[in-house]
């Protein structure tokens, strides 16, 4: 199987009530850990790259690693997406490139602006073979040179969404819903305390959710922001040398519930930064003399691989569907 778009892998997801990851790549380890859980679980996966992604490991190196992981697990499908494109250049940069989907996020403009550069995107990627996934309202937090101080964030309006996704012709749409970037969704002020003092975040807006799947019927839905943030790996991380009090992330009984209904991607990154970082510090701590980083690199990819198949098989629900 070559790189497909995701209008299959929705459709059966939408029909089936499960969701499919959409991982951050940046690194081959990255790519290997995520498709190595794929492959084994026959899960359908989409690896994103985001601009910071890009200016990291350069377009052609990435798209060569997904490349080789297409090569490699042959079973499953496996969607190149672009995660947070913000202008027309870098969408169709990405669609001549390779990629066989791209996000517009234009959710900062007026609505009026969002329509017009989300249906130029729309338009050449269409021509070209490749889907496009849209976004109306904006999340709280920081994805790479994506940032929006808590308090700017703002909940999805259902009432827009029928006219946008008429007017722009987009294949999906991300929705804010109270999923926030980064590892600290959410400020202590925010949440409640559970009774091991570990931050309880505000549940999901699913009232939102519900109106606009009732609007949009069959309309595949996209959460980003979607990390758990694994409290073990914040224990990790915390013990072996880091610091990252406070950080929280979005109960995974609550993203199950979200992928039984319409929605059809569900974007992970924190959670691999996080899985990488503690079992690197966990390494170095105890084995201070090692300095060869296949070394340390081994265990962070394995860990991220334990991370994604935990995903596929308890939040996502996507093992076996490939
Ligand atoms: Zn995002």
């Amino acid at each position: 199987m070559s790189l497909v778009t995701t209008t299959e892998m929705f459709k059966k997801a939408y029909d089936g009530g499960y969701a499919v990851g959409a991982f951050n790549v940046n690194n081959m380890e990255i790519v290997q850990g995520i498709t190595e859980a794929a492959g084994e679980l026959n899960s359908p996966v989409i690896l994103q790259v985001s601009k910071g992604a890009r200016a990291y490991a350069n377009h052609t190196y990435l798209v060569k690693l997904v490349e080789a992981a297409v090569e490699e697990n042959p079973q499953i499908p496996i969607a190149l997406h672009l995660d947070h494109g913000d202008t027309f250049e870098l969408c169709k940069s990405c669609i001549d490139g390779g990629f066989t989907s791209v996000m517009i996020d234009a959710s900062s403009k007026s609505f009026e602006d969002n329509i017009a550069l989300t249906k130029q995107v729309v338009e050449y990627a269409h021509a070209h073979g490749v889907v496009v996934e849209a976004e109306l309202g904006t999340l709280a937090g920081i994805e790479d040179e994506v940032v929006v101080e808590a308090g700017k964030e703002a909940y999805t309006r259902p009432e827009e969404v029928e006219e946008f996704v008429d007017k722009t012709g987009c294949d999906s749409l991300a929705i804010a819903i109270g999923t926030s970037h980064g590892a600290y969704k959410f400020t202590a002020a925010q949440c409640t305390r559970n009774a091991d003092g570990i931050l309880v975040p505000p549940p999901l807006r699913f009232d939102v959710l519900e109106e606009c799947i009732k609007r949009l019927p069959g309309f595949p839905i996209v959460l980003h922001g979607s990390s758990s943030v694994p409290q073990e790996f914040v224990k990790m991380v915390n013990q072996y040398g880091g610091n990252m009090p406070d950080a929280v992330g979005i109960p995974e009984e609550q993203l199950r519930q979200a992928a039984k209904l319409a929605v059809c991607k569900i974007n992970i990154d924190s959670d691999i930064r996080l899985a990488m970082t503690g079992n690197i510090r966990k390494y170095f701590a105890e084995h201070p003399d090692h300095f060869d980083p296949r070394q340390y690199l081994k265990p962070a990819r394995q860990a991220v691989k334990d991370m994604v198949a935990h995903k596929i098989k308890y939040v996502l629900g996507s093992d076996g569907k490939a």
